[in-house]
């Protein structure tokens, strides 16, 4: 186990304002004067230290968020967006031209593969998607032209762990960069500290924890960043997905708590998979050793934050478990909704939505059952009444 500690890292951080505030305050404004003309012109070239010069390229409230995910993930600097696709798109544009190869997991969010199949190919971008399990398949699906290899650490919905180690080692010495969405682990994984070039999140999901807004994240080196943000050819600088400073700050006071959450999402997704097992449904948790990359789980994990708040089990049919969800709505288990990381219960049937972008042939070639039920285990005080109320939804549905 890597002894790496996000949730001190960012504990660690001096959150205090100018006027000693202990939250940072909210910066409401879009753009910055200055007393002296010059000083203008050298803020646009980047050359001085605490200006800011307009909120599309730094704001000091989102500038305090970012500085508190750089710390969680160990790296110089962070950059947020307006919603997690805005930093996956940001972030791939930003590595390819024309003629360029993007080497996929299969295996990624709908929405990045519908971006990576369908979209970024107008652009003469080439895209393969390949089985980031099978690490010589990827080592033979790598081009001469290959600028990224793209994986999220913890896929959806079969919970299959990327080898960030392993991954990152075939991406450089092929001249490539490895990019990581990270969205399912945030704390448990620390993508960078295994090798990873480019950390990105969702923070929709558990890293505000709140579904109270849609947001993202982008994580790396300090120059990284910086070329991001290049008012001449930095993606998001040009592409402009800025988050807004109110909502970095409200996000920012939640990822203070996301630790404890982190470990009450994993304890009661553990709880469920134990009585799963011993009642004999089937189930899919990476925390238990049936799981194919449990092992590989343990020793890529950082300490005490377990083995994340997923949890799927397989039902045999579509029908089947559209009835079962319906049934755990109405006993109370949780919503039928996508998304995940919330502090109530989500579930929902992945094949026919979170992953309804993957084309069947390519659900099935991932091992997707059309009657599979994907939770977000919410941060329920009592998982045996959980547990109870999905048994009895099964139960009644027969
Ligand atoms: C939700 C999600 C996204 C997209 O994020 P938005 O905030 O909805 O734009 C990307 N990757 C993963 C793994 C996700 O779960």
């Amino acid at each position: 186990m890597k002894k790496f500690d996000p949730a001190t890292n960012i504990q660690a951080i001096d959150m205090k304002d100018a006027q000693r505030g202990v939250n940072p305050s909210i910066c409401d404004s879009a753009t910055f004067m200055f007393e002296k003309a010059k000083t203008m012109t050298d803020t646009f070239h980047g050359e001085t230290e605490g200006y800011f010069l307009y909120s599309r390229h730094w704001n000091p409230s989102t500038l305090a968020l970012c500085k508190a995910l750089a710390a969680m993930e160990g790296t110089e600097l962070a950059w947020t967006t307006g919603s997690g696709m805005a930093a996956i798109t940001v972030a791939l544009l930003h590595e390819v031209k024309a003629g360029d190869h993007i080497l996929s997991s299969m295996t990624t969010y709908g929405g990045t593969f519908a971006f990576l199949n369908n979209y970024i190919k107008k652009f003469g971008v080439e895209v393969d998607f390949v089985n980031m399990q099978d690490l010589d398949a990827v080592k033979k699906a790598i081009k001469p032209n290959t600028k990224v290899l793209y994986t999220e650490t913890m896929n959806n919905p079969l919970l299959r762990i990327a080898n960030i180690p392993e991954l990152s080692k075939i991406a450089h010495a092929n001249g490539a960069k490895l990019l990581v969405d990270n969205t399912f682990t945030p704390m448990i994984f620390s993508p960078y500290q295994l090798g990873a070039d480019v950390v990105i999140y969702s923070m929709t999901k558990y890293v505000n924890g709140m579904n109270d807004c849609v947001a993202g994240a982008i994580c790396g080196t300090a120059d990284y960043i910086n070329s991001l943000i290049n008012v001449n050819d930095g993606t998001a600088m040009l592409l402009g997905p800025v988050l807004d400073p109110m909502r970095s700050a409200s996000i920012q006071k939640n990822l203070h708590t996301l630790h404890i959450r982190m470990k009450q999402h994993s304890a009661n997704a553990m709880y469920l998979a134990k009585r799963f097992k011993e009642t004999g449904i089937k189930y899919n948790y990476p925390g238990l050793p049936e799981h194919v990359d449990h092992e590989l789980f343990t020793e890529m994990m950082n300490e005490g934050f377990g083995y994340g708040g997923m949890i799927s089990i397989d039902m045999g049919t579509a029908d089947r478990a559209s009835a079962i969800m319906e049934k755990m709505q109405e006993l109370g288990v949780g919503y039928l909704a996508v998304s995940l990381g919330y502090f109530k219960t989500l579930f929902s049937n992945s094949g026919k939505s979170t992953s309804s972008e993957v084309p069947e042939d390519i659900q099935k070639e991932m091992g997707m059952s059309e009657g599979l039920i994907r939770f977000s285990v919410g941060l329920d005080n009592d998982p045996e009444r959980t547990f109870q109320l999905i048994k009895q939804a099964i139960e009644a549905t027969k």
